[in-house]
């Protein structure tokens, strides 16, 4: 049988741990498999390009894991009230491709965005930051909050998003948080000055300039998170230019991230290479460090091999007969007989959802 889990039982996993935990516990998981970086058979996603955004398939697997996620990104779906991303994954036995997990993986995506970014952060900004400028406040924006919040203690952080709405939002759904200062900026610029560290996460499929090169400061970290893609960035090129710029994974960031505005041969180091500690992340207190993020496969294993430990210890979710369970494994005709009824062919109440 495969676990299922849907967005209402990611949801109840969540908060049945706590946003918070299940961020530290995800990075945790995400640096442990980024540390197995050559176990891992990889490449770069699947992009099939529409002229409103892009549908994306990415696989990845070990020797005994095998796991796949599609992702959207339509920047203008928000317009006709769908979210910008949207996800759903799997993950399988690689000895016997049997599937042993599907799940939604939106509200997944946020959170194992935001751990990787505040993973990454770790290592790169520098260890006295305290404060952040958020740029784009749509949906990602909560749980990049709480995520630099949970693992580096971030805990003043300055909004700007051109909808006003969006940092409304934000502000009204984190309010009552202990210990987290928020305040709305009135432009890109007013939120970016005197920041230790600068997220941009936001969606326009273009190439944009969200931070220009006077807005950095000596010794700011870069977590551009937005520009996923081909002909969408948010940095100007001077900054990733003389940026530290570190990726996740190089062949597929050249196609999508940042550095898609960079010669081929542009200095880059791969992230997996920092954690491990054949490569520095900040070299010095002055330097400005960009972790181009763009998301990889890798991540989204680490998410579902999370969710299903979770789901499994919590008792989330449902078993359904997503591949047929046979007596006789080539008697696959059998299930077409009349006297053959599935467990499921009557609708019944939602039987294991904690
Ligand atoms: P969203 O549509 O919910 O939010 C995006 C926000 O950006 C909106 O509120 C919009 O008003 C704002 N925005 C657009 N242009 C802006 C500008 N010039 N200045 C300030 N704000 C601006 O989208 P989301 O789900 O929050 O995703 C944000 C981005 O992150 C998307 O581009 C998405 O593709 C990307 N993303 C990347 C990863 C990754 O791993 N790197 C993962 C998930 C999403």
């Amino acid at each position: 049988m495969t676990r299922f889990i849907d967005v209402q039982d990611l949801a109840r996993l969540v908060n049945r741990k706590g946003l918070a935990t299940c961020l530290l516990e995800m990075a945790d998981y995400i640096r442990q498999d980024y540390l197995r970086w050559e176990q891992f058979e990889k490449c770069p996603r699947l992009a099939n390009h529409s002229p409103n955004g892009v549908i994306e398939l990415m696989p990845v697997s070990d020797a005994s894991r095998y796991t796949f996620k599609y992702v959207n990104g339509h920047p203008i779906n928000t317009r006709d009230g769908l979210p910008t991303v949207m996800a759903f994954g799997a993950l399988a036995d690689v000895a016997t491709g049997t599937p042993l997990l599907l799940s939604e993986m939106t509200l997944t995506t946020a959170i194992r965005t935001a751990a990787t970014s505040a993973l990454a952060a770790r290592y790169l900004a520098r260890e006295d930051s305290r404060s952040m400028a958020l740029i784009g406040n749509g949906s990602q924006s909560e749980f990049q909050v709480i995520a630099f919040n949970a693992l580096l203690g971030i805990d003043e952080v300055r909004l700007y998003d051109i909808d006003p709405a969006a940092s409304a939002k934000l502000v009204a759904n984190l309010a009552g948080r202990p210990g987290l200062k928020l305040t709305i900026a009135g432009s890109v610029a007013e939120a970016v000055k005197g920041a230790d560290i600068v997220t941009t996460v936001t969606a326009d499929k273009a190439y944009a300039t969200i931070l220009t090169p006077e807005m950095i400061e000596p010794g700011m970290h870069l977590n551009a998170v937005g520009g996923d893609c081909p002909g969408k960035t948010e940095l100007h090129r001077e900054i990733v230019e003389h940026a530290r710029v570190i990726v996740e994974y190089e062949p597929q960031s050249r196609v999508e991230g940042e550095i898609q505005q960079m010669p081929d041969d542009s200095p880059v180091t791969e992230f997996w290479q920092v954690l491990a500690g054949h490569a520095k992340g900040r070299e010095h207190a002055e330097q400005v460090t960009l972790f181009d993020s763009v998301g990889f496969a890798l991540e989204d294993y680490s998410a579902l091999r999370y969710v299903m430990d979770v789901a499994q210890a919590l008792d989330i979710g449902e078993d359904i007969e997503l591949v047929p369970s046979l007596a006789n494994p080539k008697d696959l005709f059998t299930l077409l007989q009349p006297r053959v009824t599935s467990t499921r062919s009557i609708p019944q109440a939602r039987s294991v959802s904690a």
